[in-house]
């Protein structure tokens, strides 16, 4: 890159109020996209709740649209990949949960507050299932005693009435004159409040499955999609990540429950007719032998579009 070039690029971001543009240590030329882009990045892909390595963490998503920073869950390990994934974190405006597991809002209260100790001034909004308001109510309460002495002493706006939250349930969550964020029910029992959601962004669709069982009603939803990240189970493989599990029949039951087969993703993609498929939040989580193309070969056999297997920090044009 040369100096005007980068110059070019660090005005860019002054004048959008997102961070300059530091290629970070995941990114490689091919997977350079100009900053200014409207784009998709996979934050983190990983299935299940806890942390293994900084290389695949829990889910979380990124969608830029026009300049403003959409984040889709919020898994352990969503404030240092929006970092590195170049965002300023007080620019943030969006917040969207799928569900109220933690391995989607773990890390939900700690973004916030990186974000307000980062500079945040602006409102910030959440939008999560029912039991938001809960949640951040007794979050803010554990930190009560930081909050309000940084307020005093370091003359902070008080976080508690910067961040809005909405409870949505299926339908439209938010429409603005040049985008549109809508939820569909999915199949995740016990779990009653959780949701797939759409992004239609002028032209484009995004869509997350978020955690679901075979779910028929995601097709229509998700249909013409320029995205669909869906996540994935592979069926063989989960006996064997029951023998190193000590509550194994319990969470076998638990995970065929509300996990899609990835022969039944593929359904889904066809049906939808997407033109990208990106698999995400894999099922068992850390089965070595489980490569890349295994996923695609199986997914294959129901959906003969484009797929990828999703990685954290892998971004997409929109
Ligand atoms: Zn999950
Ligand atoms: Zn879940």
């Amino acid at each position: 890159m040369t100096n005007n070039r980068r110059d070019f690029i660090q005005k860019s971001f002054q004048l959008t109020g997102l961070a300059y543009f530091k290629v970070p240590f995941s990114f490689t030329k091919e997977h350079f996209i100009n900053p200014n882009s409207n784009r998709l990045v996979l934050l983190g892909t990983q299935g299940g709740p806890f942390i293994r390595s900084y290389k695949q963490t829990p889910s979380a998503n990124l969608v830029v649209y026009k300049n403003t920073a959409f984040v889709i869950d919020a898994g352990y390990g969503v404030t240092l990949k929006l970092r590195e994934a170049g965002i300023s974190l007080p620019s943030l405006k969006y917040i969207f949960i799928t569900h109220h597991h933690s391995d989607h809002n773990l890390e939900l209260g700690p973004l916030l507050y990186n974000t307000w100790l980062s500079g945040l001034s602006e409102p910030i909004h959440v939008y999560a299932p029912a039991g938001l308001k809960n949640l951040l109510h007794h979050y803010w309460e554990s930190n009560r005693f930081d909050i309000d002495t940084r307020i005093r002493d370091e003359g902070r706006p008080d976080i508690r009435s910067l961040v809005i939250s909405h409870e949505y349930s299926a339908g439209i969550v938010l429409a603005e004159s040049d985008f549109q964020v809508s939820a569909l029910s999915n199949i995740h029992p016990p779990i009653k409040d959780s949701f797939a959601l759409k992004f239609n962004l002028g032209e484009k669709i995004v869509v997350f499955s978020g955690d679901t069982a075979y779910c028929p009603a995601l097709a229509p939803f998700a249909s013409g999609a320029d995205y669909l990240v869906h996540e994935v189970m592979y069926g063989p493989a989960i006996e064997n990540m029951l023998k190193r599990r000590p509550n194994a029949s319990k969470l076998k039951e638990s995970i065929m429950s509300h996990h899609t087969l990835a022969e039944d993703v593929g359904k889904i993609a066809k049906q939808a007719n997407v033109k990208n498929l990106i698999l995400n939040h894999f099922v068992p989580p850390d089965d070595i032998t489980l490569t890349d193309q295994l996923w695609i070969d199986i997914v294959r056999k129901t959906f003969s579009g484009n797929i990828i297997v999703g990685k954290d920090l892998q971004q997409f044009l929109l």
